[in-house]
């Protein structure tokens, strides 16, 4: 895909759309990654007050409120989870499975995970170990495949490594249903360690174990400081000043990615800056 897009917004949160709003009304082209649910963690709030204006509502119907906002100002969320992105010097470039998107500069609202990795999964990153089963799903043609998966939505991915490899063990983190290809062994177990020699070869559950060649593991957002090679972390956030900005030039970071208290009103505000702050980095660009 050859259009450069003068800002990447990747996530679907608060803090992203709020930041979508200014790239909107500032004129700019800007296109937003994640999910048309928006956020997980947007819906699961029962009682929000401390947002202003929206007194007691759910999570669920704040989401209906900045659905209808998005939809009045003609606003779309492209639905593709990022894996990588690389600063390539007077643009940053995204991968998203086997797509790639360009843009000047990057706002980086992916929310925070809360989840510690397992034990193993940082020694096997890449020996094994991957967090895009799209993309690597090639080098486990005929080979054992086991899918740790946090959301529903990436049963499509599932589906997809399972066309190739011989076998694929799905281990669902959520409640939804599952509705996987048949062929997909589901396991409803709770992992807890990742081992291998030279590459991964085992996980280990609370009751059960799976040989497996490779291992995936699904998470609604990745760690800012793998997403984006030599972004600055401190603290397990994504560093940032008072205008968003982090340490890579044309790339802001808004929400609970850069830090607590983790409120959608603070989200929302750092998302309006964030937003700004590109605008100008972009209007510095073209003098
Ligand atoms: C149960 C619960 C109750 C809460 N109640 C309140 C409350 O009452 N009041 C309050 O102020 N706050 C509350 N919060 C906190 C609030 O939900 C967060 O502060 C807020 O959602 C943060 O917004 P965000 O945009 O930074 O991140 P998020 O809402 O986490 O959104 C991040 C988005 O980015 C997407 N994403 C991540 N990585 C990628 C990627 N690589 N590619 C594409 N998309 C990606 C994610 O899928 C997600 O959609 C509550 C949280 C929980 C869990």
């Amino acid at each position: 895909m050859n259009n450069r897009y003068d800002i990447a917004i990747v996530g679907s949160g608060v803090a992203g759309l709020s930041a979508a709003l200014n790239a909107k009304i500032r004129n700019k082209s800007f296109i937003v990654f994640g999910s048309r649910e928006m956020s997980t963690k947007l819906i699961k709030a029962p009682s929000i007050n401390n947002y202003l204006g929206f007194p007691g509502r759910s999570g669920e119907e704040l989401r209906g409120e900045f659905a209808n906002h998005l939809e009045s100002m003609g606003i779309e969320i492209t639905e593709e989870k990022i894996n990588n992105i690389y600063p390539m010097g007077e643009y940053y470039a995204l991968m998203a499975n086997d797509k790639m998107y360009e843009a000047s500069s990057l706002i980086l609202a992916t929310g925070v995970n809360f989840g510690k990795p397992f034990s193993g999964e940082d020694e096997f990153l890449g020996r094994g170990v991957g967090y895009c089963a799209t993309c690597d799903a090639p080098l486990y043609k005929n080979k054992t495949v086991t899918i740790i998966s946090y959301n529903k939505h990436d049963e499509a991915e599932a589906n997809y490594v399972s066309d190739l490899a011989s076998k694929v063990y799905y281990v669902p983190m959520y409640k939804d249903k599952v509705e996987v290809n048949k062929s997909i062994q589901v396991v409803n177990d709770i992992p807890l360690a990742i081992r291998g020699e030279n590459s991964v070869n085992k996980l280990v559950m609370k009751n059960s174990e799976i040989e497996t060649d490779g291992l995936f593991i699904l998470r609604d957002s990745i760690s800012p400081g793998q997403l984006v090679p030599g972004l600055k972390i401190a603290d397990n956030h994504v560093e940032v000043d008072r205008l968003m900005k982090t340490n890579l030039p044309g790339c802001f970071a808004a929400g609970d990615v850069v830090g607590a208290p983790y409120q959608y009103i603070k989200a929302a505000g750092e998302g309006n800056i964030a937003s700004l702050s590109a605008v100008s980095y972009l209007n510095n660009l073209k003098k």
